[in-house]
Formats: structure tokens, C-alpha cells, sequence
């Protein structure tokens, strides 16, 4: 699932157009309503084209409050970056590109909205001039502008459009197993107790998880789940989750913490990172100057030590480990914007490397900074799946290609992950074809895992929807999870070697499905058996069946063989069918041949049944026509 954010000046029509576009207004503070501003975040969600559901995250744009827009900014998948057509680039139009940037961001889209304000196309042209200069050499150089109105609801159209091909391209959410909510909102709700939001990333969360809140470490359990007001029993990385706690209390849990599974993850007070200082940062960043950390929805007082360097001039890039006054959830390649206290000004941002230091490094020891450029890079395997993740699945060959990996280097990783479990050979093509240039599909065990609780859940609905189909058709989940035809294979391989779904012919369900009949149905199939019972050999058509029990019963019965249905109109009960085959070959062991009048004759019924009996042994492989007898296939 996806997220995007709203970044923009105050006033320029961010709200206004996340209101056009959803329908609804984000639900804001009463504060916020009373004096007509936008303080903290907002949320909404809708529905693109290609039915699939985004979050809109929609932040304050007034810099009195860039602080409580970076606490719903981290893990957007793409920006909705509005500026107004009258008024054009303003300083939180330059400091929220910054930030994005320094955030890396992956693209997104420009709204110049409030079009409806401006009759003069060279002033559009001036404008959307500046909005080029300004995107220049950012994470949204390449973005579209749209021309919108939030007011008139003018260009929406285009502009999902836009939001959807900014967001077509992006690789699958990484699932590390270890997912991560970090929290930007806390509410109780009467009745329910605690409830918190953010958007889910690296894992899934489901109901009844015990999850603990860091860095407290207080433990709870997750009593409900919701994505956009809906409820779920699992909620998927990338998406808004509110969480119900049960076990806690509302003071024991505030925007900046981190839900997660227990010993998942360790807080920390220290952390190596990359930093590169704004080009228009006000004064060069000294050793030990005192900062503000924003990473994930947390903001901390942190000191920052300059690595190797006495100091960093605005647009230079450095190392610093940060001492943060509270200990932190970060993981190595998080984004993070540092802010000066007062007055406030972004200073800049990068990504956490290294977020367990054995300690406080000397500053200028040539062999932390080597040391460090080499994590930044990664450890082969981290490279490799890294890649992988990425991708989601692909041929193991184009990932080494991509890792940049040696050979011999390339050999022994993929061995090291696939003995661990974390490289999956989605086919099992078995140890020995795992080599560097090998066509395996492969992906990582966290991907592997989501898409299986993808099946899960999609055949879990299908029950629901048909209670009375024994099963989904194959080619119908094969579609559902757009998948191609070799990951499907595995998939449905993997989880009935879990046992967790069966197949029966071009039928897959859960293990545990089983179709039950309502006290009404399971007096009419009564009904109906009693039909069979006692004329077995001369029984009520499949039309006279369909007409008893409902045609949803009458498959059901079909499907799970207490009803064999011989052509198109003939139908037998199971007994039935199967004493005529007994009765069948025992006549032709005796003659060696048979006739249809013999065997009407012996079974007592009529031309039409037999004549459909045996011309369905004939298709089954079992008898041989011969002009007017038939024998044993031998
Ligand atoms: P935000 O601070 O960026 O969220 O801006 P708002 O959505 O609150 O809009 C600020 C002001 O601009 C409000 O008075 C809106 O009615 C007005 N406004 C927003 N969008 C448009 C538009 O497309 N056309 C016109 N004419 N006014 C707009």
C-alpha cells in the first residue's frame, strides 16, 4: 500500500485540494477549525484508477509548524507538492523541497493549484519557470506540474493520473519480517482505550500480536486493526494503521514511539549517520552544537560530533555521530532532518549507517571514517538483498548484475542467504542452480511471507463470498495476486507443502474451508438424497436437482462427490455410481462384453441413463466401444 504527502507553503491549497481529490476533509483539530489553519497532520485516503487505495498524508505548511509536518513526511512514497498559481514559490515551498530532498523522497508531483485565480497565461508561464528552477537537481526535478483548482475542482483528473504513474513504477514495500509503526498520532477512543496511528513499514502487524512500545518497552496487545476506517485482521507494510492497544494506557504512549514486535528492535542513544548541510543553511555546523532529530514521526534533542572535520560548510557532506538526549528506533539507511533549536531553521539530513556504535568514536581515527564509508556500502549480503528487496522477485542473475558483487563473492552470499533462509529460490530448483548467472527466481523471505498472506487472505474472502464452493478457481487467485505463472506455481507449492491450502483439481482453499449448508439447505439435499435413495438407478435429473436445492447447493454437492454428474443432464448419487461400475465390470469379467440392454436390464432402468453411463466410462478411460458392445480397457 501506498502513502503520499501534501508539501507546500501555508495558504497555497493543500487541504483544499486533498478535499477535492478524497471527499474528505481531513479530520483536524477543533482548534484548527476555529482559526482556519492547518496545525497538525491530516488524513484521507482514495482510490485510483486502477482501484488501487492510497493514503494522503496532508501537512501544516506555516513554519511554526514544519515540526509537526516532518512527523507525517518520513515514509511517504511520493510527494503532492502544491503551489499556488498567484502567488508561485514562497520559503516553505523551498524549505519543504529541501527536506523532501534531504529525505529522498522518490518523486511526485506539482500541483499548481488555485488556476482558477489567473487569466494572464504568461503569468502561468512565469511561474511554472521559477517551479523548474526550484525543482533543479532535487528529488522532484523530473515531476510533472499540473494545473489545478481545489476550488473549482478543475484538472483532478489529471492529476490522479499523475499521482498514479509517479507512483506505477516504484519497487514493492521491503518486508523484513520486523515490521515498524512509528507513531504520529495517540487517541483513546470510550470503550476501545488506546489507539494509535502511523504508517506500517518493514513487516506486517495482525491482530492479537503482542507488541511492545519503545522505547519504554511497555508491552500490549493488539485488540483491533484499521487501514482507512476498515477494519483488518492484518495490516500490510505501506499502509495508514491505527492500532487499538489493549494493555496500556493512553500516557504511556506519545507521538515519536515506535510499535513493534517484541525484542524486534533496541532503542539507542547513539547513532553513526551521513549528513549533508543545506546550501543555504545561515552558518557552517560546528562540533558539538546541539540539534533537533526528526527520524520516522520522533523528534529528539540530540548533540551532534563532527567526524574528521572541524567543521561543515552549507552544502558539504560529512560524517557525525548523533548523541540523542532520549533513545531512538533507527535502522541503518533511515532518513533524518536535523534542525537547529532556535531559531528554528532545517539544517539538514542524510541516512542513519551505523545505528549501534560500540561507542563514542575519536574524531579524527582515519579507520572509523574508513570504516564507516565501507558500512555505508553495505556488507555483500546486505547489498544483495537489499537488491532483491527491491525488485521483490527476479532472476538471480540480473541481482548480482545489479549488486555490483564478484563472482566468488556473488557464489558464497547467495549460499550464506539461502542457508539462512532469507534468499528464497521461489521454485526450488534446490541448492545447486543458485549461482551467480543462474535464471532462478528469487526473493527474500520477508516478500515471500507477504505474498503468501496476500493468497491467504484473498482465498479467505472467496470463502466468504461463496461459502458454498468447495474452492477459487486457480487462474482466478493466479490473477487476484498478479503474479506470472512460475511464482504463482511456487507460491501455491509453498503453502501446500505448509499445508495451509489444498488443491482438487483446478480448485485451491484453505485447509480449514469446508462448505457448510444451512439448517434449511441440509434439509433440502435430505430431501433430495431421499430422491436418489430410492430410485438410484432411474434419479431426478440435474435440472430437477438444481430446482430442489438451488444451483450454489447443487454445484456444492457436485464438488465435494456426493453427487456425480455423468453428461450434461444425468447425474447419479455416489452409491449409485459407484455400484453401477461394480455391477459394470462384474458383468463384463463374466461376458467379457456388455451391452446397454444388458445393462438396463440388470439395473432395471431405462436406455438414457445407461446409454450416459457408458459413454462416460468410454471418456474415463475405463471401457472400449465396439459397434454395440463394449469391454474393459485392458
Ligand atoms: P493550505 O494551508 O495549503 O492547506 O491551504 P487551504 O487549503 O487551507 O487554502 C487556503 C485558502 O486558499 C483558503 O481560503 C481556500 O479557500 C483558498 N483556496 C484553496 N484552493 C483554491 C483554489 O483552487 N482556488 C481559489 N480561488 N482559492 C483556493
Amino acid at each position: 500500500m501506498r502513502v503520499i504527502g501534501t508539501a507546500g507553503h501555508v495558504d497555497h491549497g493543500k487541504s483544499t485540494l486533498v478535499e477535492a481529490l478524497t471527499g474528505t476533509h481531513p479530520d483536524r483539530l477543533k482548534e484548527e477549525r476555529e482559526r482556519e489553519m492547518t496545525i497538525d497532520l491530516g488524513f484521507a485516503w482514495m482510490t485510483l484508477p486502477d482501484g488501487e487505495e492510497i493514503g494522503i498524508i496532508d501537512v501544516p505548511g506555516h513554519r511554526d509548524f514544519i515540526e509537526n509536518m516532518l512527523a507525517g513526511i518520513a515514509g511517504i512514497d511520493a510527494a503532492l507538492f502544491v503551489i499556488a498559481a498567484d502567488e508561485g514559490v514562497m520559503p516553505q515551498t523551498r524549505e519543504h523541497l529541501a527536506i523532501l530532498d534531504l529525505l529522498q523522497v522518490q518523486g511526485g508531483v506539482v500541483a499548481l493549484t488555485k488556476i482558477d485565480l489567473i487569466e494572464d497565461p504568461e503569468w502561468i508561464g512565469l511561474v511554472e519557470g521559477d517551479i523548474h528552477q526550484a525543482l533543479q537537481g532535487t528529488v522532484l526535478e523530473s515531476a510533472p506540474i499540473v494545473r489545478v483548482s481545489g476550488r473549482r475542482k478543475t484538472g483532478l483528473q489529471e492529476l490522479t493520473a499523475a499521482l498514479s504513474a509517479a507512483l506505477s513504477d516504484r519497487p514493492p514495500k521491503l518486508n523484513t519480517g520486523k515490521p515498524r509503526l512509528p507513531v504520529d498520532r495517540v487517541f483513546t477512543i470510550s470503550g476501545f482505550g488506546t489507539v494509535v496511528t502511523g504508517t506500517l513499514s518493514d513487516g506486517v502487524l495482525r491482530l492479537g500480536d503482542e507488541v511492545e512500545i519503545l522505547p519504554q518497552g511497555v508491552r500490549g496487545r493488539i485488540r483491533g486493526l484499521q487501514t482507512h476506517k476498515r477494519k483488518e485482521d492484518v495490516a500490510i507494510p505501506g499502509s495508514r494503521t491505527a492500532v487499538n492497544i489493549s494493555g496500556i494506557t493512553v500516557d504511556q504512549v506519545q507521538r515519536g514511539d515506535v510499535i513493534a514486535h517484541p525484542k524486534d528492535y533496541h532503542p539507542t542513544g547513539r547513532f553513526d549517520a551521513r549528513l549533508r548541510l543545506l546550501a543555504d543553511a545561515q552558518a557552517p555546523l560546528r562540533h558539538n552544537t546541539q540539534v533537533k532529530l526528526f527520524v520516522g514521526a520522533t523528534e529528539a534533542v540530540a548533540r551532534l560530533r563532527l567526524l574528521g572535520v572541524d567543521e561543515l560548510k552549507p552544502g558539504e557532506t560529512g560524517w557525525i555521530q548523533l548523541e540523542v538526549v532520549q533513545p531512538v528506533i533507527v535502522v541503518r539507511g533511515d532518513r533524518y532532518i536535523l534542525r537547529r533549536p532556535s531559531p528554528g531553521e532545517t539544517l539538514g539530513g542524510g541516512a542513519v549507517i551505523d545505528p549501534h556504535p560500540k561507542g563514542r568514536h575519536k574524531r579524527f581515527a582515519a579507520e572509523t571514517l574508513t570504516r564507516l564509508e565501507a558500512f555505508e556500502r553495505g556488507t555483500p549480503a546486505e547489498i544483495l538483498l537489499q537488491a532483491i528487496a527491491a525488485a521483490g522477485y527476479a532472476p538471480l542473475k540480473d541481482m548480482v548484475a545489479r549488486s555490483n558483487l564478484d563472482p566468488e563473492t556473488a557464489r558464497q552470499t547467495i549460499r550464506e542467504l539461502h542457508d539462512s533462509g532469507q534468499l528464497v529460490d521461489i521454485e526450488s530448483k534446490g541448492p545447486a542452480i543458485l549461482i551467480p548467472g543462474s535464471d532462478a527466481l528469487v526473493t527474500t523471505a520477508g516478500y515471500w511471507d507477504q505474498l503468501a498472506m496476500k493468497a491467504l487472505i484473498e482465498l479467505r474472502d472467496f470463502h466468504q463470498a461463496y461459502p458454498l464452493k468447495m474452492g477459487m478457481p486457480r487462474e482466478e487467485l493466479k490473477s487476484k495476486l498478479k503474479l506470472s505463472t512460475r511464482v504463482f506455481t511456487g507460491l501455491v507449492n509453498k503453502l501446500r507443502a505448509e499445508q495451509a491450502v489444498w488443491e482438487s483439481g483446478p480448485l485451491v482453499k484453505l485447509a480449514d474451508h469446508e462448505v457448510q449448508f444451512t439448517s434449511q439447505q441440509v434439509q433440502t439435499v435430505e430431501r433430495l438424497m431421499a430422491r436418489f435413495k430410492a430410485n438410484p438407478y432411474s434419479p431426478p435429473t440435474v435440472k430437477e436437482c438444481q430446482a430442489e436445492v438451488g444451483e450454489d447447493v447443487y454445484q456444492a454437492l457436485a464438488d465435494n462427490g456426493t453427487l456425480v454428474q455423468v453428461a450434461s443432464d444425468v447425474v447419479f448419487s455416489r452409491s449409485g455410481y459407484d455400484s453401477l461400475i461394480r455391477g459394470v465390470r462384474q458383468m463384463m469379467e463374466e461376458g467379457t462384453t456388455v451391452t446397454a440392454a444388458q445393462v438396463r436390464d440388470r439395473f432395471n432402468t431405462s436406455r438414457r441413463y445407461v446409454l450416459a453411463f457408458l459413454e462416460h466410462l468410454d471418456e474415463q478411460g475405463v471401457t472400449v466401444r465396439d459397434g454395440d458392445v463394449r469391454r474393459l480397457r485392458k
